[in-house]
């Protein structure tokens, strides 16, 4: 639904009265009116970069290039520019291949321990800040059938998630819990947190709480929205809890193998 309020005045200005019309937004119009977002999303975020990395070309052509500390950061500046646009484009390409199902999942009968230890012990073996790891995995092995390339991709993203909005030496813990015929993995961290009205609104493509932040630690606004839909290929389900300022847990279920039910 969509509404329109126009303002009724009296002739001396006063506000005599609010007429609401209320518009049954189809399905059609509701898709139209998300593909345009996303293409003027799309060109807003290619254009940002471009525009920085002419500028800084500019800069070096007017002279800057004859001072080499000048000239050094400048050009960092237009390389990394040119990465996040690789990213960009990467994103999009994967979730262009997520929205057109021209993709293959493929299954694999895997250990979720072993193999959530071994993304942490990445993580662990790479980490740049001061963080630490903290895991709470069940005893005992049991297996789940899963693409595991996409979902080390998910996993990856939550994890770097969690470390970009974390403070210097914060925790990050790393759950799995085997209910039933399931298995829910929550990833938490001490960072930032996400306003609660914007809690859903993270898994949407382009959505960011603080866009210069995120700008500036890299992101491109698509991550969750690919690991959601990674997600829900392989039968889960995915969403996140936070609370402001304190810190972040992404959730997500995965069916446990039918051999193990
Ligand atoms: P980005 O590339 O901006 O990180 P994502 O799709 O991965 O894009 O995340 C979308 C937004 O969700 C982020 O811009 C950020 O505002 C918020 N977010 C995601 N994870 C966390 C977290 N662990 N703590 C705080 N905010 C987060």
């Amino acid at each position: 639904l969509r509404a329109n309020f126009s303002v009724v005045k009296k002739e001396n200005g006063a506000v005599n009265g609010l007429i609401a019309v209320i518009h049954d937004v189809t399905e059609q119009e509701q898709v139209d009116m998300e593909r345009r977002e996303f293409v003027a999303n799309v060109s807003h975020e290619l254009r940002t970069p471009l525009t920085t990395m002419k500028s800084y070309l500019e800069a070096l052509q007017d002279g800057a290039v004859s001072d080499p500390q000048l000239a050094t950061k400048f050009l960092d500046v237009t390389q990394m520019e040119t990465e996040r646009m690789i990213r960009l484009v990467n994103d999009l390409l994967q979730l262009s291949r997520l929205d057109t199902k021209d993709y293959k999942i493929n299954l694999q009968r895997t250990d979720y321990v072993a193999f959530c230890d071994r993304i942490i012990d990445r993580f662990e073996m790479s980490k740049k800040q001061n963080i630490q790891f903290v895991r709470k995995l069940p005893e005992g092995t049991f297996y789940v059938q899963v693409d595991r390339d996409k979902l080390t991709q998910v996993i990856d993203n939550i994890l770097s998630n969690a470390m970009k909005y974390s403070p210097e030496g914060g925790l990050i813990t790393f759950r799995v819990i085997r209910k039933g015929q399931k298995i829910r993995t929550m990833i938490s961290d001490q960072g930032v947190g996400i306003p609660k009205e914007n809690l859903a609104k993270v898994f949407n493509r382009f959505y960011r709480v603080d866009r210069a932040r995120s700008r500036k630690l890299g992101g491109t606004g698509l991550g969750l929205a690919i690991a959601k839909e990674m997600i829900e290929a392989q039968g889960g389900d995915i969403w996140a809890e936070s609370e402001w300022n304190r810190g972040t847990t992404i959730h997500f279920i995965l069916p446990l193998d039918r051999e193990e039910v």
